[in-house]
């Protein structure tokens, strides 16, 4: 712990109180032991390193002194010497405890009212004791130790939340009323929440689950219960009780994966698609260097193998969706490399890419010729794909497909509208909020795991955009993402 604003206000302490020496303890309430913060003796600091915690069980004098002033909560004056880790410390020798206290914040709560540490004086210059002004005086200083001694424990209550963060599993700490007082970043993925400190479970909890959990261990049962976040994931929940009372959950990514296989299987299924295609293409080459090379052959290679580049990054991008997607799953945040770019330029590509799913219905673009923005280049060809590639699944052959951008106040939105089977009302809102989640209508049609909408939504929303739905069952789909074409870093 950083001691030196203890040490800057111990010396001016003993300037006040005018005494020789002084000892500040901190009280961990984690094991009731006293910690030493800093300690002075005369004009020689005491090395606190080489000092031991102190135990209020032990069968020592001080320790017994320490326990008196901390639960009652009452000043200890020894007229004698009081041995502390093998220091004199030269009487009288006061001993005062720390109580830090908090007004109540809301309607309903108590002040809160808690021992935090302790606090010796000793030696009185000129005096052979401390009169009653020294104890008033000794008790305001004692209120600005409390001050201060909490202010170092919420420095280190920081450290602890920063090794949160880097856990991969959702760890949150509930206090007594349900609130929550640290939350990491796994489990705000998992919860779908921006922020959780401070909200009360009710008020983030997904069909309950979480409140039945923290039931369970008031009753002193340990629980691991199967969880389903927002987003469809399952997850299992643990919750353990502490022993000041507050309970820390936390999640894990459930060992049972129905959808893994069939990821894996849809993915393989995908990737061969562009696969082939470069297979092809780079056979049709070869084949046109094993003859011999005519007038022209050059410009057909060069598009040949300009096509297996662009095949090669649709299957870069998707590769990088599925780690993207897997990612999510156990609950961390997708990651960003935002530049600037041209969207016309990326929704080309999108297009040139997508040719051979698209050639069957009839297209339609509206777009400016050039929209520069800010962003994730690549998931942002991801929204497009995925919106174009269901329209072309869901809509029959023949139909009109179209794709928009328009830009407006700041922001584009990108529209995908199709003529295709729609989506029944009550089904609107679980797209893309729920992994794996289908339409009733939608599951005769071929393929589909319900993870691609689960994705462009979150990479909608982690550029500050929003996904929006309209559909009429029979009659078509409007599936828009909005983007601010000037990226804002989002604080989580
Ligand atoms: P999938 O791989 O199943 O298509 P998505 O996450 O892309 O997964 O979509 C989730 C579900 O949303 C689909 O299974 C389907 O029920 C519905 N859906 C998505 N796009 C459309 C659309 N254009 N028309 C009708 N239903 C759609």
């Amino acid at each position: 712990m950083n001691s030196s604003t203890l040490d800057r206000f111990s010396e001016k302490v003993l300037q006040i109180v005018r005494a020789n020496g002084i000892g500040i303890f901190s009280l961990s309430a984690a094991d009731n032991r006293l910690y030493p913060q800093t300690m002075r003796n005369g004009s020689a600091h005491i090395d606190i390193e080489a000092l031991d915690p102190i135990d209020m069980e032990d069968e020592t004098e001080f320790a017994s002194f320490a326990w008196r002033a901390l639960n009652h909560e009452v000043h200890q004056v020894a007229e004698e010497p009081v041995s502390l880790s093998g220091h004199e410390l030269p009487p009288p020798v006061m001993i005062l405890p720390i109580i830090w206290s908090r007004e109540p914040i809301e309607e309903g709560e108590d002040t809160l009212r808690r021992a935090v540490g302790l606090m010796l004086l000793w030696n009185k210059r000129d005096k052979d004791r401390f009169d009653a002004d020294d104890h008033t005086l000794a008790d305001t200083l004692s209120a600005q130790a409390a001050a201060l001694l909490v202010e170092e424990q919420l420095a280190e209550f920081e450290d602890i939340q920063a090794a949160f963060a880097t856990v991969p599993i959702g760890l949150m700490l509930v206090n007594e009323t349900e609130r929550i007082v640290v939350a990491n970043q796994a489990s705000r993925s998992i919860l779908g929440q921006t922020s959780l400190t401070g909200k009360r479970i009710s008020e983030i909890d997904y069909q309950n689950q979480l409140v039945k959990i923290l039931d369970y261990v008031r009753a002193g049962r340990t629980v691991q219960s199967s969880f389903i976040s927002p987003n469809g994931v399952n997850f299992i929940a643990n919750g353990q009780s502490t022993d000041d009372d507050q309970i820390i959950l936390a999640f894990s990514n459930s060992p049972i994966n129905q959808d893994a296989e069939e990821l894996v299987g849809q993915v393989a299924h995908e990737l061969r698609t562009p696969l082939t295609v470069i297979q092809g293409n780079l056979q049709t080459v070869e084949a046109l260097f094993e003859g011999e090379l005519q007038e022209g052959d050059g410009e057909l290679i060069n598009e040949f193998v300009g096509t297996c580049l662009l095949q090669a990054s649709r299957m870069y991008r998707m590769i990088d969706e599925t780690l993207n997607l897997s990612r999510i799953h156990v609950g961390k945040e997708l990651e960003l490399e935002v530049r600037e770019f041209d969207l016309i330029d990326a929704v080309d590509q999108v297009l040139l890419e997508l040719e051979d799913r698209l050639n069957r219905h009839n297209l339609v673009v509206e777009m400016p010729e050039h929209l520069v923005m800010e962003g994730d280049r690549g998931k942002i060809i991801s929204i497009v794909d995925n919106y174009l590639k269901n329209a072309a699944k869901y809509a029959d052959p023949g139909t009109t497909i179209t794709l928009s951008l328009v830009p407006k106040n700041g922001s584009v939105a990108i529209s995908v509208r199709d003529e295709g089977i729609g989506i029944p009302e009550d089904s609107l809102a679980r797209i893309g909020r729920e992994a794996g989640f289908r339409t009733d209508v939608s599951k005769n049609q071929a393929g589909g795991i319900g993870l691609g909408m689960v994705y462009t939504r979150r990479v909608t929303e982690a550029h500050g955009g929003r996904m929006d739905i309209e559909s009429e069952l029979g009659v078509g789909s409007v599936f828009t993402s909005t983007l601010p074409l000037v990226h804002t870093p989002t604080s989580s």
